[in-house]
């Protein structure tokens, strides 16, 4: 039973910082006008907003000065033409803004689909589907949230400040200098907090998938618990899952806690700095009221847009582990598959193979064999030999760690999915159906077969129901009405191998057990597939082995010995006293020929 999750190491992949940073970038550069229309708005709108305090101080300096009413009234009025279009401004800004948020979130959900769906099978079953699941929900939503609302919200905020800053200094460097010193503070405390931030985040969703994963496992594998009385251990893994949650998200409390008083003190003393420095000077005559106040004003407009950038820093941060982890799934993050050569013919060879499961030692000892195209080749031994793993390898779904699995001399593994099922399918029970019509859910085997094509395939694996549905190949399946039986999803799985037309097929018959119930029409069905094409059977009955035409037995992960059944019985090895021992009644054997009616 594998329901715990891996360590981290075997958890799916993370980019690493300069990789995330490329990838922004890239996101960046795909919707570049749109990106650099925002910027431009939002600097106008800064712009605007600059008017207002700097007409302020004109308006104090021009009373000082003894001017009348109609000059004030002037410059006042100039100061609400000016609120009013940066108002506008930064409405359009927003806009703007959140159009290219929303492009470039279903621009990343479309790349997530692609890469899940582009990841190795093998990966996927080692990382677990709550990393993935995670990703795809919880870290898709983050990322939604930064280029939504966040993103532009902080780009705003930081053209702001820019321009606020900028303007202090044009008004009067002295003044300017001192505000930039008063705002060390918010400097130093956001620097303390980036510097833990993006491990700490990285922790927490890191614990949040092993939750997900525990909790995933343990609801999916209820009925083994249950049966083994594994409750209290998976309470226990459940708890410490939960445990490690609560730590982590302390952890960024505790971040949270201090950056946030931190900055509300820093505030107040880049203001109170200009104002004592202002007046100071302003004694001196080294710069006009007007200019003091302004600037003050200035600095205290300052707060708002840090106040966003550093509220709004928590968020970046975690959306940024939450991108980090999505961009993780980038092709560049597992090993690329190379463009393979196809295979020169349909001869499968296994040479010297050793396999270990992740973490273990070797559970195949350098297995040697050829399959001769067309033959049927049972493979018999006691449980734990092997031969599953060595069924899986040859149907491409994982590669030796060392020694070769080839068809017509290129490794299987190798292959892409899509030549890889024209030369080698697994069989088992697993026979998902797919949402979708019942055209979509064969048409997977086989892209552009035509409507006769897939009719020919579901007749024939004895799926007349099908020419019975009220839309035929266009009725939805998985709703409803019509959800396929047991054995109907079988035979739409076996249409699909007919489709794909491979020249072997590897069965396990352990999963490929036919249900009681609907064992004669599958076993009908699976005759019909089998037949002209290579079939490599992991035999868990002896009257499998019996009907094959050559029999391979495992023992210990290593092929033990090899023959026809006469050969191996006459013998008299392992095979021979298996065989004499099996006093069992004889079931049907997956490679038995179809009953006659
Ligand atoms: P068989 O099909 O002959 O019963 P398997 O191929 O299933 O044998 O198993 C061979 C060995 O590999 C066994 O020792 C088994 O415990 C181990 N094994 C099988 N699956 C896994 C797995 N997913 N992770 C780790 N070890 C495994």
């Amino acid at each position: 039973m594998t329901t715990g999750s891996g360590p981290a190491s075997r958890g799916l992949p993370v980019a690493e910082p300069s990789r995330t940073l490329r990838a922004a970038l890239r996101l960046i550069r795909l919707d570049g006008r749109v990106f650099a229309a925002v910027i431009g708005l939002n600097s106008l709108a800064a712009a605007a907003g600059l008017v207002g305090p700097w007409l302020l101080g004109r308006i104090v300096d021009e009373v000082g000065a003894g001017a009348g009413v109609a000059v004030v009234d002037r410059l006042a009025l100039t100061i609400l033409v000016f609120a009013v279009a940066q108002l506008l401004l930064v409405r359009w800004a927003g806009y703007v803004g959140h159009r290219f948020g929303e492009r470039t979130l279903a621009r990343i959900r479309e790349e997530f689909t692609d890469r899940t769906l582009a990841l190795p099978a093998p990966v996927v079953e080692r990382a677990g589907t709550g990393d993935l699941l995670t990703r795809g929900t919880t870290d898709v939503a983050s990322v939604g949230a930064m280029l939504r609302d966040t993103g532009p919200e902080v780009l705003i905020a930081a053209v702001q400040a820019l321009f606020v800053l900028g303007a202090v200094f044009a008004l009067d460097p002295l003044l300017g200098a001192c505000g930039v010193l008063g705002l060390l503070g918010i400097w130093f405390a956001a620097r303390w907090y980036l510097r833990r931030a993006l491990t700490a985040y990285l922790a927490e969703g890191a614990a949040n998938s092993a939750l997900a994963e525990q909790l995933a496992a343990t609801a999916a594998g209820a009925r083994t618990v249950e049966a083994l009385g594994l409750q209290q251990r998976r309470t226990e893994a459940c708890e410490a899952a939960v445990e490690e949650c609560w730590r982590t998200r302390t952890r960024t409390l505790f971040l949270r806690s201090v950056l946030f008083p931190a900055v509300d003190v820093s505030y107040v003393v880049p203001v109170a700095g200009v104002l004592l420095a202002g007046g100071v000077l302003h004694d001196h005559g080294a710069v006009t009221l007007g200019a003091v106040v302004a600037s003050a004003l200035y600095l205290r407009q300052l707060s708002q847009p840090l106040d966003t950038i550093l509220q709004r820093l928590e968020q970046l941060q975690s959306s940024g582990a939450s991108f980090a982890r999505v961009e993780g799934l980038a092709p560049a993050a597992h090993v690329p598959p190379a463009a393979s050569p196809a295979p020169a013919d349909d001869r499968i060879e296994v040479t010297d193979v050793r396999y270990a499961y992740d973490g273990g030692g070797d559970v195949l000892h350098g297995v040697g064999l050829t399959v001769r195209p067309g033959e049927r080749l049972a493979i018999v031994g006691p449980s734990g030999a092997g031969k599953t793993t060595l069924g899986r390898l040859l149907a491409g779904l994982d590669s030796p760690r060392t020694g070769s699995v080839t068809v017509g001399r290129v490794p299987v593994a190798g292959l892409d999915p899509e030549r890889l099922r024209r030369h080698v399918v697994l069989v088992t029970q697993e026979h998902h159906v797919f949402l979708g019509t019942v055209r979509d859910n064969l048409r997977i085997a086989s892209a552009d077969a035509t409507d006769d094509e897939l009719r020919a395939a579901l007749a024939a694996v004895g799926a007349d129901w099908a020419d019975e549905l009220p839309d035929g190949l266009d009725t939805d399946l998985g709703h409803g009405a019509h959800r396929p039986d047991g054995a109907r999803a079988q035979q739409l799985a076996l249409a699909r191998v007919v489709l794909a037309d491979p020249h072997t097929l590897i069965l396990d018959e352990a999963t490929a057990l036919l249900d009681p119930r609907t064992a004669r029409h599958t076993e009908r069905a699976l005759a019909a597939v089998l037949e002209g094409r290579t079939v490599v059977a992991v035999a868990h009955r002896l009257q499998t082995a019996h009907d094959a035409d050559r029999v391979a037995v495992m023992e210990d992960g290593r092929i033990a010995e090899l023959g026809t059944h006469d050969e191996l019985v006459a013998a008299g090895g392992a095979y021979a006293a298996l065989w004499r021992s099996w006093h069992g009644e004889r079931p049907p054997s997956v490679l038995k020929a179809p009953p006659s009616s």
